[in-house]
């Protein structure tokens, strides 16, 4: 990763930043977890719209930087591998929620169809027991642990 920079939210010099064109740049930080890009300003119609479907621990841990753009939580979602997302009652009771993903066995895959495809199975599927809680700094582990990143 050679687009990496200082975060402008937690700090750390893990943050990749991605310049999508001319007018997006998209930035993410390993280091916190969190994520922006260049039209996540409060003014923004889209960046309001984009918002309000977050679950609340999301919204409720949105954050301004110094150039006024919003710095929401990421949501990984990678089939074969697994999720990470925020999880918590509160702001100040959170953590990283990592899930592994495990295949789906021959004798399984009748209870995890594809919708609208006839005898089509999902090949993977998110294995609840696996959830291991990590601490708000520790989101590479969290990565690690679902194998996005190297031990
Ligand atoms: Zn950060």
């Amino acid at each position: 990763m050679d687009n990496l920079t200082t975060c402008t939210r937690c700090g750390s010099d893990a943050c990749y930043v991605d310049e999508v064109n001319n007018d997006i740049k998209t930035q993410f930080c390993y280091g916190c977890g969190f994520q922006t890009n260049s039209v996540m300003k409060e003014e923004n119609e889209f960046y309001q719209e984009q918002i309000s479907i977050l679950p609340e621990l999301y919204k409720d841990l949105i954050s301004k930087d110094q150039n006024d753009l919003m710095w929401m939580p990421s949501m990984i979602n990678l089939p074969d591998k697994g999720m990470v997302f925020a999880n918590g009652p509160s702001k100040s009771d959170w953590g990283w929620a990592a899930v592994k993903a495990v295949p789906v066995t021959e004798e399984e895959k009748e209870k995890y169809p594809i919708p609208n495809q006839k005898s089509k199975f999902y090949e993977w599927r998110m294995d609840m027991t696996t959830l291991k809680m990590f601490r708000e700094l520790e989101y590479m582990e969290a990565l690690s642990y679902i194998s996005v990143l190297p031990e």
